[in-house]
Formats: C-alpha cells, sequence, structure tokens
C-alpha cells in the first residue's frame, strides 16, 4: 500500500500542508493501492519561495555546470527506468512496451538537452549588440498524468538547460510517478531549490503558480481547457507561457500506400498508451475507392490486439486511466452509435473476460463525417473513427478541419507525394510512414492543441530571454 502525503521542497522531502487525502485506484484492479495526501495553496508558496531563492544561483551557472546537472539527472533517472516503468503501468494502466519506452525517454531527455546546450551559444553578436540568452526566470513546470515522467522530464532538461529553478507540478492523478522520479531527480544531488516538485489541484495549487509574481514562465502540458484557464491567469502578470494541449490528429492513407505497413502503423498510432496520447491518430482518413478493404483491414487488426493486464508485454491495449475516463469514453461510444457511425469493431460493452478494471473495447467507427462529435473531439481512449475522402485535396481539407493541430500521419509509397501533403497540413508534427517521433526536432500544436514549441533548442529557447546590449 502507498503512502504520500509528502512534497519535494527546496531538497527535501517535507510534509505537505494540505488536507485533502485521496485514494489511489488501479485501474486494472479497481482495487485501492494507497493514499496521497495534496498539496494546497501554502505548499506552492512555499516550492516558489524556494525556486525564487535558487534563481540567482542557477542564472550564474556556466553551460558547463548545466551540462553536469543534466549528465546526473540522467545517470540518475537511468538508474529508475524499471521502477518509472512499473509505476507507470501500476497507476494508469499505461501498457508494458509504452511505459518502458517513457521510462527510457525520461533519461534520454537529460541527454538530449545536454547535447542541444552544448551546441548553442549563450552569447552571440548581431550588428553592433550582443544579445545574450538569459534564463526567463523561476519556471512552473505543469504535467498531466499520462506519461507524467517523461513530461516532467523533457522540461525539467529545457529549463535546467536554460538556467532557470522550477516548480513542478505533476498531475494529481500520478502520485507515485511522481513520487518515484523525485527520489530519483533527489539522488542527482542538485543544490536544493533547482526543483521543487508537488502535488495539488489545479484550482488552488495550479492557480497558485499561474498567478504568482514570482513565477515567470508556465510550460504546461494538458487539455486545451486547462490551457486557457492558466492563460487568462498567467496574463496579469505577464507570465511567459508555452502549451501542449490537446489533438484529433489526423491518419492519412494516402491511395498509393502500402497497406499492410500503413494500416499496423495506423492502428499503433490510434491505440497508443490506450488511446491516451495526445499525439493519438484518431481519425483514419482513407481514399473512398479503398475504404472497403482498408476498413477490413483494420478491423482484422483492431480485433487481434490484445486487450488486458498492462503487465504483460504482450498486451496492446489496457485500462483506461480512471472510471471517470472509462464511462466518458463509453459516452463518446454511445454517442458515435447515435450520430449513425457503422460499428466496425469493438463497442460498449466490456471487453469479454474483463469484468473488473477500467476497461473498454478498442473500438472502430467507418462511415465518420467529419461533423460528427466522435471526428471532432478529442476522446482520449481507444475509439478509431475512418473518414472516407475523394481526392488529395479533399483528405487535407478533412485533416485541416478541426480546432486542432498537434500531429499528423501520411502513410504513401511516393516521398515527394507523402512530403507536398505534410507540407499543406496544420499540424506541428508530422510524420511519414511512421509513428515515431523525432525527439531533437520542435514538438508542439497549432490552432488550439497549444502555443510555443519544446524539444531540442525550440525547448531550451522557450526558457530563455534575449538581452541586447550596443554601445561601449
Ligand atoms: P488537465 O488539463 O486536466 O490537467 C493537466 C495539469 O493541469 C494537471 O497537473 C492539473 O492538475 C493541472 N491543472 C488543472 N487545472 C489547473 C489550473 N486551473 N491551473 C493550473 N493548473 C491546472 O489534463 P489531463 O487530464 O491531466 O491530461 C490529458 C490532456 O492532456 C489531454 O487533453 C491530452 O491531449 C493533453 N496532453 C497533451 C500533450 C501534448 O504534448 N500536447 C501531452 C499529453 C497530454
Amino acid at each position: 500500500m502507498w503512502n504520500i502525503h509528502q512534497a519535494y521542497i527546496d531538497g527535501a522531502f517535507v510534509a505537505v500542508h494540505g488536507d485533502e487525502v485521496v485514494d489511489m485506484i488501479a485501474p486494472t484492479t479497481e482495487q485501492r493501492i494507497g493514499r496521497v495526501t495534496l498539496g494546497n495553496r501554502e505548499d506552492a508558496k512555499l516550492a516558489i519561495a524556494a525556486a525564487r531563492r535558487t534563481q540567482p544561483m542557477m542564472a550564474a551557472t556556466t553551460k558547463a555546470q548545466r551540462i553536469d546537472m543534466l549528465r546526473r539527472l540522467q545517470a540518475a533517472v537511468l538508474a529508475r527506468t524499471e521502477e518509472l516503468r512499473d509505476v507507470t503501468i501500476e497507476e494508469y494502466g499505461g501498457p508494458w512496451a509504452r511505459a518502458q519506452w517513457v521510462s527510457r525517454y525520461a533519461s534520454e531527455c537529460f541527454a538530449n538537452a545536454a547535447q542541444v546546450l552544448e551546441a548553442y551559444p549563450l552569447s552571440h553578436p548581431v550588428g553592433t549588440a550582443t544579445v545574450t540568452m538569459q534564463p526567463v526566470g523561476v519556471a512552473a513546470l505543469v504535467a498531466p498524468w499520462n506519461s507524467a515522467v517523461g513530461t516532467v522530464c523533457c522540461k525539467l532538461a529545457s529549463a535546467l538547460s536554460a538556467g532557470c529553478a522550477t516548480v513542478v507540478k505533476p498531475s494529481e492523478m500520478s502520485p507515485l510517478q511522481t513520487q518515484v522520479l523525485a527520489q530519483a531527480l533527489h539522488e542527482a544531488g542538485l543544490p536544493p531549490g533547482v526543483f521543487n516538485i508537488l502535488l495539488g489541484r489545479g484550482a488552488d495549487v495550479g492557480d497558485e503558480i499561474s498567478t504568482s509574481p514570482d513565477i515567470a514562465k508556465i510550460s504546461f502540458t494538458g487539455s486545451t481547457a486547462t490551457g486557457k484557464t492558466i492563460v487568462r491567469a498567467a496574463v496579469e502578470t505577464m507570465k511567459r507561457v508555452s502549451l501542449s494541449l490537446s489533438g484529433k490528429s489526423a491518419s492519412i492513407v494516402l491511395d498509393d500506400a502500402d497497406l499492410d505497413a500503413a494500416v499496423s502503423q495506423a492502428i499503433a498510432a490510434a491505440f497508443m498508451n490506450n488511446g491516451q496520447a495526445c499525439v493519438a491518430g484518431t481519425r483514419l482518413l482513407v481514399p473512398r475507392s479503398r475504404a472497403g478493404e482498408i476498413v477490413e483491414r483494420v478491423k482484422a487488426g483492431v480485433t487481434a490486439l490484445r486487450v488486458g493486464d498492462p503487465r504483460d508485454p504482450d498486451t496492446a491495449v489496457g485500462p483506461l486511466a480512471s472510471r471517470a475516463q472509462f464511462e466518458r469514453v463509453r459516452g463518446f461510444i454511445r454517442r458515435g452509435l447515435d450520430e449513425g457511425a457503422t460499428l466496425v469493431a469493438g463497442g460498449e460493452s466490456r471487453p469479454q473476460g474483463l469484468e473488473r478494471g477500467f476497461f473498454v473495447q478498442p473500438t472502430v467507427f467507418a462511415d465518420v463525417r467529419n461533423d460528427m462529435d466522435i471526428a471532432r473531439q478529442e476522446i482520449f481512449g481507444p475509439v478509431l473513427s475512418v473518414i472516407a475522402y475523394e481526392d488529395e485535396a479533399q483528405a487535407i481539407a478533412i485533416a485541416n478541419d478541426s480546432v486542432y493541430g498537434l500531429q499528423a500521419y501520411v502513410f504513401s509509397s511516393q516521398p515527394e507525394r507523402a512530403q507536398r501533403v505534410a507540407a499543406q497540413l496544420e499540424a506541428g508534427t508530422v510524420l511519414i510512414n511512421r509513428v515515431q517521433p523525432e525527439l531533437l526536432a520542435p514538438f508542439g500544436g497549432v490552432k488550439q492543441s497549444g502555443i510555443g514549441r519544446e524539444f531540442g533548442v525550440a525547448g531550451l529557447e522557450s526558457f530563455l530571454e534575449a538581452k541586447a546590449v550596443a554601445g561601449a
């Protein structure tokens, strides 16, 4: 049984002042696996104050000192890879392979950031001026529960590279991931106050962070709705804000695609992390001329996905993170049927043999129109909508007909054609014939999928501000 009643502030694990105790429920079994006490505004103030005290020291660090910090964090997180994987699986039912990938990626974030910082000029001449890239100040890193470990490490790596002390607020739904990660980061032996970590509700801890005059920057990953709340609250103190938000990504299968490869990758894109991924390709756009055969292949592929215990490396789809998610996703499946889409695989009933746990059948709808709710709203579960298009221009128009624009996928056997389509898609990232991201390239969304970019140089620069000094 887990008992988590501390925050990590100023280099130490300390009892929180908050008194809201929340049960942790394992999504695989629906059993209580622990209790967590959430932090409150007072805890947030202490975390912010610790970061503020540390900021001058962080700002004065040399590039070499920051790289040393990053290397120590990388080693400390790498040493906990398996533990991080296991709590990711236990806490939200992330399937083994995904949890393993995210846990490795968490330590790689620090290595990537060190590589980027090494090559990045923190000072350079422009005309008669010298431009110095200075840390923006204390940065708050606010993360969602899905892949919390990777998200926090990626943000932390960029913030520290820039010389920012940080306040980290993971989701109140991710206490286990947060606890093990905080222990790992602590073991890196960095000066106290460089990172302060606390769990809490958005309405108090989140709001304290968004309104505090001592926070200069918020790097937020989460839903578009919360992103809007943060921006409204943050404008009063003119915080710099980066937002990585919701998505409704399109996977476009062009009529020349190798269907064996395209369909299996499109299924992987849709159902990754049990469909609980911001970049999930949940709208599958297929040429009407080949719709029948593609739908048959999708049906066969999705029906064959193994649903069940996420600890089993052969499981493709585990449970949803919470009862609320479970009910919400099943509601969308009902909505799809009400809207007149054709159920091809899955459905509202539980997967066979899984009477406990927040399991939902991987579900596919065909004959979906892009104006249906299931095609417009981020469902955040294993539900795929297949939409037929007449020609390439219409495929692009449908893909772009969304308030979101995080990621898109293009499948084609003609590289130039795929590039031409990619160039016209309104998305922060387009992956061609692949699902694996490029972790050094900028990542973020257009339209309501976000503001700003993370990863690589763009991630570093999101925590820097340019200062020009001219004249002798
Ligand atoms: P969420 O928006 O409910 O919560 C995200 C974080 O914001 C949590 O830490 C939460 O406590 C905090 N928060 C809530 N209200 C706040 C407030 N008023 N002020 C400050 N902080 C507040 O999102 P979630 O349910 O945890 O995560 C799922 C969502 O995140 C999905 O929409 C998904 O697409 C998105 N997401 C986006 C990316 C990306 O990189 N674009 C990655 C992962 C998840």
